[in-house]
């Protein structure tokens, strides 16, 4: 997670400036890192593995509660749907996002690190 990675837009290299150790009432619950290019200054955040699973899990909560509360209510309000569902649909799409963005940039191999000292 903290190694240099290529980036998507110039191939130059994106290195990590900021971690960020994340504490829900004083438990981990996981890491974030802020990378930027350093030659075009393309700006982008990845997760650790622990905290996108545990991001996803805490989003798909709600989600599964509305798909059971469908099956039990003949007619269910719109509005309820759009308050429980649209806040975990936000946080899907930003894991998603940064997960797409940590494959678009990829980790530099040794021999890559290497060509370019
Ligand atoms: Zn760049």
């Amino acid at each position: 997670m903290n190694s240099p990675r290529i980036c998507v837009s110039c191939q130059g290299t994106v290195r990590v400036t900021k971690v960020i150790e994340h504490l829900t009432n004083h438990i981990p619950s996981g890491t974030s890192f802020l990378h930027k290019c350093s030659s075009c200054g393309l700006e982008f955040t990845t997760e650790s593995t622990g905290r996108k699973w545990l991001l996803l899990v805490v989003a798909a909560l709600p989600l599964a509660f509305l798909v059971g509360l469908s099956f039990l209510l003949t007619s269910m309000p719109l509005v309820l749907m759009a308050v429980m569902g649209f806040p975990s649909l936000l946080i899907i799409g930003r894991t998603a996002k940064r997960w797409l963005d940590e494959h678009r940039n990829p980790a530099r191999t040794r021999q890559q690190a290497a060509s370019t000292m």
